[in-house]
């Protein structure tokens, strides 16, 4: 059945025009028919002395609004008149229709109402039928929280019965939850270990599954997104052995790519999308802010945080109200003290009363009290981390302020999204040192106009497509069958899982009784085992270990054996969930790091020693002058020490060496094989590598070669080393990834290749598909590196173009000028023309 997306009603552009200043921005005639608005003086200050490097407005529109659907059942049109909604976003509508017709994806702005998308007709089901059942799936607690009261707030109580099943639901209520409730409220993780593995005990719920919500589904990619993936075909799975067979309704932030995405996560095909806003957006002022450089020649600039801190306090001075998100908590705290700092210098101590930071774990009701309070304007500013981005509703803002690029265009947009009160409102970005952030400083236009990224997960990767066939496995015997869910290579999967011991062939009995030929089953080998309780789905691997806080002894979460020695050694600065926390002890044994909060002012840098191993090649082809490949890689690394920095200016405190063993891990890669006569120096004898990056948060300087023979080859190799890292900057523009997520390594000369070769690979095991984004973007990732490069100011390059926070020796030795020089000519390879030689 092909379906189209449903046809927009209005002519609304789902990009919002930009109307721009100048090239530089200009000082305009004061007091020229403009509207004074609480930033009118800072924008224009920052015109005039170009920290205000580019300004853009979105049109403001009105809502679009429809009848609510006739279709509906009349219990839920009366809920609705007595909501006060008889009439409909414009999409909110379009959403019900699409949803009776099969898989439906929404992905509209922000506050746009997309939770009414899945509701509506999950309460028109219910109404309709009474033993129906949903299933919601929220990434946090928190959300699930907040949508239990949302479904509540229909008043259909004799319909509509939902319920969270979490791990926070207590043990006495679960099984009445089982029973009873017709809408069950959980998380993928749950899902995974708690319900699937037991889903006899849910043999009500599957037996009558009508629904399945996805909300926030762009949450759901890299390695936590394949995870998901392994999930929702087996809850597919599960379903249709008790004869149900659901339909799916997945809501997602804007990203390039919903209907791809929703198609990865539940293996269905002929999604719908549902993304023209019908909700009103206010007229939008976008204000990109660069720090002023302090040093022009080194890249440095003024910190983010204090140009952040200046300005959320002018604005709250003006009568704004405003919302700051900052990466780190401790981000957070320092900047709600500069404010308050700020505030009281400036004589106005009584508005620093008015600044909150907004933290981790807040209940529901801390939530809910939080936001009466800024709507009733007793707050006038929350500073929060982005990781509390999701679902947070603190009513009407006038000012979004985002300190540092989150990550993504999709995130910035959602960030954004919160600033509109009365029709206008102001988002601003203010940019950081680090590469991405200054290279859209240099590129504003392409900035604002960005699409945004596209989410990638790999469903297909071999570690979590084995992990989740056991899981299917113990929920019930595999046959080829299943080929429905889990695709064509279930059967080859399956025989690998035998070979490796961990599941059993059992010829299937025939209509005879005799055994049935091609018709074997796949159980587990150990029945007794629970394949499921050995999988995190925030993890690559189930090989891991966990951060344990040293008093509580609170499990605060995992990290992947490979990522282990470099992220979680002994005296590590590790950052969870916005909170930083110092290693006391990495118990290699018990495959456990203690942990204990920490204040200090330092961070850390593991320096390792890595090498790269060819596995196997997928993919191949010749471009900008190089052969580049894609395939299956090992890395071998060895963590070697580590390096205090002070947070303040990065500066080194000391060189810590540590005594680990070597680790590897397989993974995706690609890689590019040099002609010595695109690089600035002829190569010289003797393998040196240099490796940025890796499974985390470090890279290194590695010389597994002979002795440095030449000072070409200092600067050969510095020249491929800065390519490297810049293009391990800009790669998360054209895949939905942290630059954290992905490594990389140098080499003059490669064992394998025989010639100088650039890899970089995806940080987590077994890869989840960034590399092979890559593979396919390839002139895209040189162009934008190129452009990264040759845009910065700074001399021998900077933070802001090829030194990459991840390097952990002391980004040594890089070559700005060689690595221009060699994306250069490998962009103009392209343009010339392919002549044949004749022999
Ligand atoms: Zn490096
Ligand atoms: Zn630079």
């Amino acid at each position: 059945m092909a379906r189209k997306p449903s046809a927009a009603p209005d002519e609304r552009s789902p990009h919002p025009t930009h109307e721009r200043s100048g090239g530089r921005a200009r000082p305009r005639a004061a007091g020229k028919e403009r509207k004074i608005e609480p930033w009118s003086g800072l924008l224009d200050e920052g015109r005039a002395d170009e920290r205000l490097v580019r300004e853009a407005r979105e049109g403001s529109s009105r809502a679009q609004l429809v009848d609510a659907p006739s279709a509906l059942h009349p219990e839920v049109l009366t809920a609705l008149a007595r909501l006060g909604l008889e009439r409909l976003y414009s999409h909110q509508a379009q959403a019900v229709q699409a949803a009776t017709e099969g898989p439906t994806i929404v992905t509209t702005g922000t506050a746009s109402g997309k939770s009414m998308c899945f509701n509506l007709p999950t309460l028109h089901i219910l109404c309709e039928q009474s033993r129906a059942r949903a299933l919601y799936l929220y990434p946090t607690k928190a959300l699930a929280q907040d949508q239990a009261r949302a479904l509540n707030a229909f008043g259909l109580t004799k319909r509509v019965r939902p319920a969270i099943y979490d791990g926070d639901t207590p043990r006495e209520s679960r099984a009445d939850i089982r029973r009873n409730a017709n809408v069950v409220l959980t998380n993928p993780d749950m899902l995974h270990v708690g319900i699937l593995p037991n889903h006899a005990a849910w043999a009500e719920l599957f037996s009558n599954l009508a629904v399945v919500v996805v909300d926030e589904a762009h949450v759901y990619r890299g390695v936590f997104g394949s995870h998901v993936a392994g999930v929702l075909r087996r809850l597919r799975r599960i379903a249709a052995t008790y004869g149900t067979y659901p339909i799916f309704l997945l809501t997602s932030a804007t990203i390039a790519n919903p209907v791809e995405l929703a198609e990865r996560l539940t293996g269905l095909e002929d999604v719908a999308l549902i993304d023209t806003d019908g909700s009103p957006a206010p007229g939008r002022r976008i204000a990109m802010w660069n720090p002023p450089l302090t040093d022009a020649a080194l890249g440095t600039r003024r910190s983010a945080l204090g140009e952040a801190a200046e300005l959320l306090a002018r604005l709250v001075r003006e009568g704004a109200r405003a919302i700051c998100f900052m990466k780190s908590r401790k981000g957070v705290e320092l900047l709600s003290r500069l404010v308050k700092q700020d505030l009281e210098a400036s004589g106005r101590a009584e508005l620093a009363e008015l600044i909150e930071p907004y933290r981790a774990g807040y209940t529901p009701q801390q939530r809910r009290e939080l936001e009466g309070r800024l709507t009733r304007g007793e707050l006038r500013a929350v500073i929060t981390t982005d990781a509390l981005e999701l679902g947070i509703d603190i009513g009407e803002l006038d000012a979004a302020v985002v300190v540092t690029f989150p990550g993504t265009v999709a995130s910035l947009r959602q960030m954004w999204g919160r600033a509109g009160r009365r029709g206008r409102g102001l988002a601003v970005y203010v940019a950081g040192e680090d590469a991405l952030d200054q290279f859209f400083c240099r590129h504003p236009d392409e900035f604002l106009d960005r699409p945004v990224e596209a989410a990638i997960l790999d469903h297909e990767s071999p570690l979590i497509f084995a992990a989740h066939l056991l899981c299917a496995a113990h929920e019930g015997p595999l046959n080829r069958d299943d080929a429905e869910f889990f695709g064509p290579r279930l059967q080859a999967q399956a025989e690998l899982l035998v070979s490796a011991g961990r599941l059993r062939a059992r010829a299937a009995r025939g209509a005879d009784g005799g055994e049935a030929i091609g018709r074997e089953t796949y159980v587990l080998r150990d029945p007794g085992s629970y394949p499921a309780a050995e999988v995190s789905l925030r993890s690559a691997s189930p090989d891991s270990f966990a951060i344990v806080e040293v008093s509580s002894g609170e499990l605060l979460g995992q990290t992947e054996a490979a990522r282990a020695h470099s992220t979680v050694h002994d005296g590590a600065i590790y950052l969870h969930q916005g909170r930083s926390y110092e290693v006391r002890d990495l118990d290699l044994r018990h495959r456990r790091a203690l942990v204990a909060p920490f204040d200090g002012d330092w961070y850390t840098q593991p320096k390792r020693e890595t090498m790269t191993a060819i596995e196997r090649l997928l993919d191949r082809r010749d471009t900008l002058g190089v052969t580049l490949s894609f395939g299956e890689v090992s890395v071998i690394e060895t963590v070697l020490a580590y390096q205090r920095r002070r947070l303040s200016d990065h500066a080194q405190i000391d060189l810590v060496a540590l005594d680990l063993p070597e680790t590897s891990f397989s993974t995706q890669a690609l890689w590019f094989e040099l002609d010595p006569g695109q690089l600035t120096d002829e190569p010289a004898a003797g393998g040196v590598s240099v490796a940025a990056g890796g499974p985390a948060a470090d890279g290194e300087l590695v010389a597994n070669g002979g002795p440095v023979a030449n000072g070409g080859l200092e600067s050969l190799l510095g020249a491929l080393h800065a390519t490297e890292h810049a293009q391990i900057a800009v790669l998360p523009l054209i895949a939905m990834c942290d630059r954290w997520d992905i490594g990389g390594l140098s080499t003059n000369l490669h064992p394998q290749t025989g010639r100088p070769t650039i890899f970089v690979y995806d940080g987590h095991p077994g890869g989840v598909g960034i590399t092979r984004t890559a593979f396919a973007r390839f002139e895209e990732l040189c162009e934008d590196a190129h452009r990264l490069i040759a845009g910065c100011g700074c001399s021998d390059g900077c933070p802001s173009c090829v030194q990459s926070p991840k390097c952990g020796n002391l980004n040594e030795p890089l070559s700005k000028s060689g690595a221009r020089l060699l994306l250069e000519r490998m962009l103009a390879a392209t343009a010339r023309p392919v002549v044949e030689t004749p022999l």
